[in-house]
């Protein structure tokens, strides 16, 4: 059985196909500047890296390429479409409407655009990825996986916020939060390491890319998470700038004549990291402008393991306690003196991480220090497994 992992975003498809008998990765692959000029498809088959340059003006053309690339005789995987049991697609906002990963139809359609209110950037490019697929692939099944689905079993003081309830009533404004493939994947990993069900843990996720967020993982589900209505809340990121006074809002709007577009768009894509430095969006480089002296570099980085600090700190005041505390994705994973800097003074609550164990970049280590009460993890994400399995899982019902 193999099956073809989709995500699209609105210039991009990203794709893996996996063998499931085995669960190994066939192909990976990147069709990006969809559209835009520079249009190229990159992927890469056991080391190999095949690369198609030419002009992809929309996603039909993407999905076409892809198709060409895993088909290629020279440098593909499979020799027809045929061979593709099932397609997978992440989704970021399932809204109130998905606690799982489910097969597509016309009603699930309809319910991932009415979620496009919420989420603007991310859900129409998945749909549009979802429509070429049904093209393309007329007799494959396809199956969604939503960021937002773990958390769907948040309880209502976790979930609501302080906003006339009309508001939730009329727009279904509340939490929902996001990278929930991944957060469920890695505490299910940390409670096989604690060597319990994760129904008898409790887990603190840090979900720590680009974007991040962090998340109680309380008896296997998500009790509370750092990401609201949108991926803006929460902790400070590459270019978002988490949580901050609502007020200040309306009053920089108000001082700058700013629409509310050009307000979302400088707290989405112009704050956080890049917001505080002026230099860059990744962390590598705001490490190295921290080590050579730069002031607001080094105080990105504090606020950065700070406000993640307090996270922590209120999550395992929310959970009466924590067992486990795993960090994953791209800084999670590679971070070392970031995780270090968030550990540091947490020992009160039993956290405390061993330097030496944690000199560690993406692979599965505990990092926990002898006399520490909490165990804490490293653990590679692989949201593409996850939403591999919940297809597969559906296409063979
Ligand atoms: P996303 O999927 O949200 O785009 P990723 O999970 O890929 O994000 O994480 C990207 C972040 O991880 C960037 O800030 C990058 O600097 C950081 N990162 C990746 N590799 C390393 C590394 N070796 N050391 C420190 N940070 C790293």
């Amino acid at each position: 059985m193999k099956i073809l992992v989709i995500n699209s975003g609105s210039s991009s498809i990203k794709y893996q196909l996996i063998d499931m008998t085995d669960e190994s990765v066939l192909a990976v692959g990147l069709v990006e500047r969809i559209g835009i000029d520079g249009a190229r498809l990159e992927q890469e088959v056991s080391g190999h890296e095949y690369v198609i340059e030419q002009a992809i003006p929309d996603h039909e053309v993407g999905m076409e390429l892809v198709i060409a690339a895993l088909t290629d005789e020279e440098n593909g995987v499979i020799s027809s479409v045929d061979e593709i049991d099932g397609v997978g697609h992440r989704v970021v906002q399932g809204g109130k409407f998905f606690d799982k990963s489910v097969l597509v139809d016309d009603d699930v359609k309809a319910k991932i655009k009415e979620c496009a209110k919420i989420a603007p950037l991310h859900n129409p490019a998945h749909l549009m990825g979802i429509n070429v697929c049904e093209e393309l692939m007329p007799e494959t099944k396809q199956v969604v996986t939503f960021d937002s689905a773990f958390h769907q079993s948040m309880p209502e003081e976790a979930y609501m916020y302080a906003l006339p309830y009309k508001y939730y009533e009329k727009y279904d404004i509340r939490r929902y939060g996001a990278h929930g493939t991944s957060h469920k994947y890695v505490a299910q990993l940390a409670a096989e390491q604690l060597g319990k069900a994760v129904e008898e843990t409790k887990i603190i996720t840090c979900h720590l890319g680009n974007g991040a967020s962090i998340t109680a993982v309380k008896s296997g589900k998500s009790y509370d998470t750092s990401m609201g209505l949108t991926p803006l809340e929460g902790l400070v990121m590459g270019t978002r700038c988490g949580d901050i006074d609502p007020a200040a809002i309306p009053y920089i709007m108000e001082k700058e004549d700013l629409s509310p577009q050009e307000m979302d768009d400088i707290m989405n894509n112009e704050s956080g990291f890049l917001g505080i430095t002026g230099i860059s969006n990744d962390t590598r480089d705001i490490e190295e402008a921290a080590e050579e002296g730069n002031q607001k570099a080094q105080l990105a980085l504090k606020m950065f393991s700070y406000r993640a600090k307090k996270y922590i700190g209120s999550y395992v005041a929310a959970m009466n306690g924590v067992d486990a505390v795993v960090f994953t994705a791209g800084i999670g994973e590679n971070g070392i003196e970031m995780r270090e800097d968030i550990c540091q003074d947490l020992d009160y609550l039993g956290i405390k991480i061993d330097t030496e164990k944690n000199n560690v970049r993406g692979k599965l280590t505990d990092i926990t220090a002898a006399d520490s009460k909490v165990k804490v993890y490293v653990i590679p994400t692989n949201e593409e497994l996850v939403i591999a399995r919940d297809t597969l899982a559906l296409v063979a019902e």
